[in-house]
């Protein structure tokens, strides 16, 4: 098997899982209760919560625990603009969100919100002057990711904060899924990140919203008390917990971890390139991580199939949106409909060899041969 998917979702790290096994068994009062097992929990929960603050620089936030980014996205974006509505109703984003972020908008829009999107289509990045002239006395959120988990677009936020410095009453929110763990990070100046675990190594169903302490949000899920008052439920000790641990492991060796991906994301685009007939690569300058190439031969379907029988896993478009196989945002970037119809995403690890980028490359020639 080869997994080349991982932007999508990445294996557990063993030590992760560990841990989140050890603390069940130490640790399975509920952080709620007010009895020696509870507050041993909360402890923990307390101890979890400084760690990711402390590894993000995010002292100032109220780190708000949920079941992943999804709910992050809908708790920021909805449960921003629900509280602050009185406020204005103009909200600003971008044309590459992921659809947990623009289902939210479209759900906005329907509630009497209007939302405008940036135009990136020159080379994928926001230009500042655009979003300067769009912003209005009304605005209250302008929301974008740092990085595009289709294409791997990674905007310049000095810029966009610059931007935004000058106007108090707009506030940022940026879904940091695709960055967080794979990029050092500065949440300088951004309002609200949305982050998830299982992109980095850590546990599927956990994930955080940050919140500068200021903001008022409308909850998207009433109930008791937990860690905090803008989401219900028993707080997931073990699986808090294991946010911390995964997000500690995913920035030890960074620097290794990082240069090894640099490289094999260089062999790939080289010999991708050089080896492969019409094959197009859609977006150079982003993170090493993703590599999204459009082979012009096969349909980007068939080729995802034809991949997948041989037990090499990579994706069209995303895992959230791969019901098509024509990439909107491949259109927009570079205007071609064939590229748009035939385009792969490839997502690499520090845990990927270089062997398996041979085997996927001499899969592709030889699944391209036998369908033209
Ligand atoms: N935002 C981005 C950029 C993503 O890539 C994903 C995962 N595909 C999500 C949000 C949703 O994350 P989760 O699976 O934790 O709900």
């Amino acid at each position: 098997m080869i997994y080349l998917d991982y932007s999508a979702t990445t294996p557990v790290n063993p030590d992760v899982l560990n841990a989140y096994n050890e603390f069940n068994l130490k640790y399975f009062g509920n952080p709620n209760s007010t009895h020696e097992l509870g507050l041993l929990a909360s402890h923990q929960v307390n101890k979890a919560t400084k760690e990711i603050q402390e590894i993000l620089k995010a002292e100032t936030y109220e780190v708000i625990y949920t079941s992943g980014a999804t709910e992050g996205n809908n708790l920021a974006i909805i449960g921003y603009a629900l509280a602050n509505k009185h406020k204005g109703k103009h909200i600003i984003s971008t044309p590459y969100e992921h659809s947990s972020v623009t289902a939210c908008l479209n759900y906005l829009s329907k509630q009497g919100f209007e939302i405008d999107i940036l135009d990136i289509s020159g080379n994928g990045l926001i230009n500042p002057k655009e979003l300067s002239d769009l912003i209005r006395s009304d605005t209250i959120l302008v929301s974008i990711s740092k990085v595009n988990s289709e294409l791997g677009i990674k905007q310049d936020f000095t810029k966009i904060k610059e931007v935004l410095k000058a106007y108090p009453h707009v506030v940022f929110h940026s879904d940091m899924t695709q960055a967080i763990g794979k990029l050092k990070v500065d949440l300088e100046g951004i309002d609200l990140v949305t982050f998830s675990a299982h992109k980095f190594y850590g546990l599927k169903g956990i994930g955080a919203l940050l919140r500068k302490k200021y903001l008022n949000l409308t909850p998207v899920i009433h109930g008791g008390k937990s860690t905090s008052i803008f989401r219900g439920g028993t707080p997931p000790a073990p699986l808090i917990n294991s946010l911390a641990v995964a997000l500690r492991l995913a920035y030890q060796d960074f620097e290794k971890k990082i240069n090894h991906i640099q490289g094999l994301y260089d062999f790939l685009k080289g010999e991708l390139k050089q080896d492969i007939k019409h094959c197009e690569i859609n977006f150079s300058n982003g993170i090493p991580q993703i590599l999204n190439a459009s082979f012009l031969d096969i349909e980007a379907h068939k080729l995802h199939k034809e991949l997948s029988k041989r037990q090499i896993y990579v994706s069209t478009q995303t895992a959230c949106n791969s019901d098509s196989s024509f990439s909107q945002l491949v259109r927009n970037l570079t205007g071609s409909d064939k590229r748009a119809e035939t385009s792969i995403r490839i997502s690499l690890s520090h845990l990927t060899k270089k062997v398996e980028l041979v085997q996927l490359i001499d899969s592709i020639k030889e699944i391209i041969n036998e369908n033209s």
